[in-house]
């Protein structure tokens, strides 16, 4: 199948790109890289042996989109990517964030609608679990669009608005996948996760201290009701994120469905630091600090759901996630910029 992704340029896009390449499909791209670089579009297409149309434009520009998807169609799936993730900061922009998050999903429903296109895949979150009341987190799982932050609740109002539209049209083939906490790279180190700035999440934060950028990884509470004090998250290889999306799109069905993807394997903060350093061989320094706001002691999903009904599991270890991430961050320390002279 030919498929779009709208934010295919991010991090878990252009892992997904080469999955999607290399199990036959062909892709296009519309990114309007305001977190992302073409260098990753360009290294991504070298990866799979194939040249990635890409368009730079918001998503939400109807016209340009749609007159690159005549051009490259006709397109049969849309993967939904694009959209702006910080939680801290869709607390302090959360117009910014409806705005993208939600404008961003009209716009491609709009754009299938006039285009044919049956298949949406939508990157949705953990996030929407809010507070979790019982581990592990299954699909059922209670969630609310009463969230600690906008960033949740536009994943949530973007589910609900794709199974209304699931229900109002019965060709509509649409998923949500609820990510747990995505890390590693490409295990070639040509493609990885590039935040800009300083990183917010733990497994870029420990691999730019491992790289020396960055002085020590400051631990966000350790008296948690944990084993070790810390908390506990479900990390997934972005590998095994990237064939969840492949999957996802060859099993779509009539309807809306949801899919928790992680590894069901929780795993603590002082376990990923130790795990990083032994990849990379070198001591990480840690400090202790405070609780961070609004975090939960622990975290982790059921992924029976999404083996039973896509065929999928997650197969890769946070050894193996650490070790490519590494590669990743030690080959590229300065992610997608070019090198300086
Ligand atoms: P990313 O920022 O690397 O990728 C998102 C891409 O969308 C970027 O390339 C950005 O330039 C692009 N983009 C943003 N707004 C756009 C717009 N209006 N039009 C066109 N392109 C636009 O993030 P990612 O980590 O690859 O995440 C992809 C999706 O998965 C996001 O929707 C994110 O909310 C969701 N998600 C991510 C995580 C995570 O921890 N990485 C966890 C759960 C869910
Ligand atoms: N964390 C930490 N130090 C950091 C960043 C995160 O101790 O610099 C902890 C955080 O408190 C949580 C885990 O690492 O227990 C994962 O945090 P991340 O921000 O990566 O993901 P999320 O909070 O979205 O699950």
């Amino acid at each position: 199948m030919r498929v779009l992704l709208s934010g295919g340029a991010g991090y878990i896009g252009a892992h997904t790109a080469v999955a999607l390449i290399e199990a036959g499909h062909e892709v296009i791209v519309v990114d309007d890289m305001s977190n992302s670089s073409p260098e990753a579009i360009a290294r991504a297409g070298s990866l799979a042996g194939a040249e990635i149309p890409l368009l730079g434009a918001d998503v939400r520009d109807e016209p340009r989109v749609r007159a690159f998807v005549q051009q490259h169609g006709p397109v049969d799936a849309v993967v939904h990517f694009a959209g702006l993730k910080a939680v801290g900061e869709s607390v302090a922009q959360p117009v910014r964030y409806y705005d993208v998050n939600i404008g961003s999903a009209v716009a491609v429903l709009r754009l299938m609608a006039a285009e044919s296109i049956p298949t949406i895949v939508f990157s949705s979150s953990a996030t929407v679990y809010g507070r979790p009341e019982t581990l592990p987190l299954r699909e059922d799982s209670p969630t609310g669009i009463d969230l600690a932050n906008p960033y949740g609740k536009t994943k949530r109002i973007v589910e609900e608005m794709l199974k209304d539209a699931a229900a109002a049209d019965p060709r509509l083939r649409a998923i949500a996948l609820r990510y747990f906490n995505p890390v590693g790279a490409h295990p070639s180190g040509r493609i990885g996760e590039d935040p800009s700035g300083t990183p917010n999440n733990l497994m870029p934060y420990v691999a730019r201290v491992a790289v020396g950028s960055l002085e020590r990884v400051g631990i966000f509470g350790d008296d948690y009701p944990t084993p070790d004090g810390t908390g506990l998250r479900d990390y997934i290889h972005v590998l095994d994120l990237a064939a969840g999306h492949v999957a996802a799109l060859e099993r779509a069905r009539e309807g809306f469905e949801v899919y928790n993807l992680g590894t069901g394997v929780p795993v603590s903060v002082r376990e990923l630091i130790a795990a990083f350093g032994r990849a990379a061989g070198r001591q990480i320094p840690t400090a202790v600090l405070p609780r961070r706001a609004g975090d939960v002691a622990a975290s982790y999903c059921d992924p029976s759901k999404a083996r039973e009904g896509l065929g999928w599991s997650a197969t890769r270890t946070i050894d193996e996630a650490c070790r490519d991430s590494w590669r990743w961050q030690s080959q590229n320390p300065r992610g997608y910029a070019p090198s300086p002279r």
